[in-house]
């Protein structure tokens, strides 16, 4: 009955949105101007964002803890997909292949905690008992702007943080806001904020990198235009939906060793790239499950 509720007032939201956040997103592409300021703007941004991060985990709390119980009723986790093109305006991706990442993310987070993925776009409801979502290409948003090599191949781990907090970190929120306009007002007030993942071309060391209070991931690609399908083996499908569960809350790496089969850790040796391999591997435990069900970026409406 609750689980009904929620999914006739959360599809009516919507409905509303769809027709009326465009409006609350001009007004939030003005204040994200000031997120454009290298230094104040990036600090801004870290405020604003891990405010929003507590306040709206806080709110949650009552149904984190129904969730202990088992009350899991489906929430939502949007996601704005950007590919970037290269110096000469051509996609670094291939679609397909950021499809199959996107659709085992789709699959292990509504498998293993409910949490049904959507594009941040409007006229996207639920009916709150259907399977994962069935990604598609409209998914995925190409830039076809050409991208500086600092955007096509922006660093990892610390020196990605450090890097962020300048010119790099507000050329991507720039692109965030150009790209994923429809989202804006959300990424401002925190509720349900979509999560921007951005398609690289390539990162240092890593398959991807998340950088929490921008509430965006970078992943590299790893599809046809690095020698996919021939280098298939070395296919990484987990990528997206590990560094989502980064920006939601979860910072840390499980010991591999002893968690073989979680999204958290990192693997040693690769999965066969079939989308039934990667989710086999990218089970959650009940604490993840509460933790990312208390997201910011996962909620009722
Ligand atoms: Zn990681």
């Amino acid at each position: 009955m609750w689980d009904i509720i929620v999914i006739v007032i959360a599809n009516a939201i919507s409905l509303f949105e769809s027709i009326f956040g465009w409006v609350l997103s001009a007004v939030a592409f003005v204040i994200d101007l000031f997120f454009l300021i290298p230094g104040l703007g990036n600090a801004l941004k870290v405020i604003l964002g891990t405010a929003t991060a507590i306040v709206w985990t806080v709110v949650s709390l009552p149904d984190a803890l129904a969730g202990l119980f088992g009350v899991r009723p489906e929430k939502r986790l949007r996601v704005c997909t950007v590919v970037l093109s290269d110096e000469l305006g051509e996609p670094i991706a291939d679609l397909a292949y950021v499809r199959m990442m996107l659709q085992a993310a789709a699959t292990a987070f509504k498998h293993e905690a409910n949490v049904r993925l959507m594009p941040s776009a409007p006229f996207q409801f639920s009916n709150g008992f259907a399977g994962e979502a069935e990604v598609t290409d409209d998914w995925i948003i190409v830039d076809k702007t050409p991208s500086t090599k600092a955007l096509l191949d922006p660093a990892t781990g610390g020196q990605g943080f450090v890097k962020n907090f300048g010119e790099l970190g507000s050329q991507f929120e720039a692109k965030a806001s150009r790209c994923c306009f429809y989202g804006s007002w959300r990424r401002i007030v925190g509720y349900g904020a979509p999560v921007t993942v951005f398609i690289v071309r390539s990162l240092e060391r890593a398959y991807g990198h998340a950088q929490y209070e921008a509430g965006w991931v970078w992943v590299q690609n790893q599809g046809p235009r690095n020698g996919w399908p021939i280098g298939l083996l070395t296919c990484n499908l987990r990528v997206i939906a590990h560094e989502v569960n980064h920006v939601c809350g979860h910072w840390w790496h499980l010991n591999a060793g002893s968690n073989q089969e979680n999204l958290m850790e990192v693997p040693a040796t690769e999965t066969p790239p079939t989308i039934e391999a990667a989710v086999a591997r990218m089970r959650l435990n009940t604490f993840q499950i509460l933790l990312l069900r208390a997201s910011k970026h996962v909620t009722y409406i």
